[in-house]
């Protein structure tokens, strides 16, 4: 057997993540490797902590970047904050809103489903109604930007409503980071996580993270051990703060921290509220164009994120066939439908650095020729 180097052709991504990487970014992962303890890249990772307060919109001491995917940061949230009997409303909407589920049923916990149907905002009123007949409920968990379905949900209200009810919320913010309006300290989220993958434009593999001091004292004060040691964050607390001293805790992701530190910088630059505008402004001008293909979104128009359209793929059209079209003649990539959705469903992202004119032109350019 024969091997060589691994060279793909550059696609343009406009699928549920990864997406479009700048340049820039790309280029920083190839920049000369140092120590994860070096003194120069402590001070990186202490700028990469506050420009991830900036994103995140908080002042929270515990704001850091998990060596591990969104999968992980929404794992870290549960096995931390959750202990074996508590109750968990869990909001349900699409795929990920199970996978909290499922990640409840893990700790011992127990979990209160709220169902609201796919493509649709989590049902606030239910909810409410859920948190009246568990008053001994400790947490509140939802999917902000659920990613399977297109649809958002009103993160403010929810987590306004947690607190009513002296519950700590837990919100997954893997899509919404960076796409759309979020605000952790504002709306009062306790625990957040994300992904370095969707509007941060990063490579895979990073997850955003957050804890209020309320969260971070429910983790002093836990009854029983995290039953995770990598994912325990009283024990990463001390590799990403601590003045000057640093303990080990595990070898970090130098390169890939780099790319989030230059992506996280884009943001920055831009300014946060300019990138949820361009999201915004680049999903009209989609939504415009699909329209005048014919084609139907799943998620009503109030409900819609600008950063992932779910479209109904037209009646007779064969949907690997055209994906693998765009492919291979555009080196275009978008999403093919997920848990309820497969086959049914296409999603076409507009994340981060993918959020531009000529990514949009090109896609509308695209499908029109596939689907004639
Ligand atoms: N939560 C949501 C809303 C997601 O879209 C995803 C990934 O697509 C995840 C969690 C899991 O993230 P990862 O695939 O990085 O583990």
């Amino acid at each position: 057997m024969s091997f060589q180097s691994f060279n793909p052709p550059r696609r343009i991504l406009m699928g549920p993540g990864p997406s479009d990487i700048s340049p820039q970014v790309l280029s920083s992962l190839s920049r000369p490797i140092v120590g994860h303890l070096d003194p120069l890249f402590i001070g990186m990772m202490d700028e990469v902590k506050a420009l991830l307060q900036y994103a995140f919109q908080t002042k929270n001491e515990f704001t850091i970047a998990l060596s591990a995917p969104g999968s992980a940061g929404m794992e870290a949230c549960f096995v931390n904050l959750v202990e074996p009997g508590d109750k968990v409303i869990v909001c349900r909407n699409g795929v990920f809103g199970d996978r909290m589920v499922q990640n409840v049923i893990r700790v011992d916990a127990e979990p209160i489903i709220v169902d609201t149907t796919w493509g649709r905002a989590v049902e606030i009123d239910k909810v409410e109604q859920a948190l009246i007949d568990n008053p001994d409920a400790k947490f509140v968990a939802f999917v902000h930007a659920e990613t399977a379905t297109g649809a958002v949900s009103d993160a403010k209200t929810l987590c306004a409503l947690a607190h009513k009810h002296d519950c700590l919320s837990i919100v997954d913010a893997v899509t919404s980071l960076g796409g759309i309006e979020l605000r952790v300290d504002e709306w009062g989220i306790d625990a957040i996580y994300s992904g370095s993958q969707k509007c941060l434009s990063c490579v895979p593999g990073l997850s955003p993270l957050s804890f209020s001091e309320k969260a971070v004292s429910v983790i002093k004060n836990r009854k029983t051990l995290v039953q995770s040691w990598f994912l325990d964050q009283s024990l990463v607390m001390s590799y990403w703060s601590g003045e000057g001293k640093r303990s080990y805790h595990h070898t970090a992701p130098v390169n890939s921290l780099y790319a989030l530190h230059e992506s996280l910088l884009h943001l920055h630059n831009e300014g946060l509220e300019n990138s949820w505008d361009r999201h915004k402004a680049q999903h009209e001008d989609l939504a415009r164009g699909l329209e005048k293909l014919g084609i139907k979104f799943i998620v009503p128009k109030e409900e819609r994120l600008p950063q992932l359209n779910a479209i109904y793929i037209p009646d007779g059209v064969d949907d690997v066939k055209v994906r693998n079209y765009l492919l291979n003649h555009y080196n275009l990539e978008i999403g093919a439908g997920l848990g309820d959705f497969a086959g049914k469903a296409w999603r076409i992202g507009l994340m981060g650095y993918a959020a531009r004119s000529e990514n949009v032109a090109l896609c509308l350019t695209a499908l029109e020729d596939a689907l004639n």
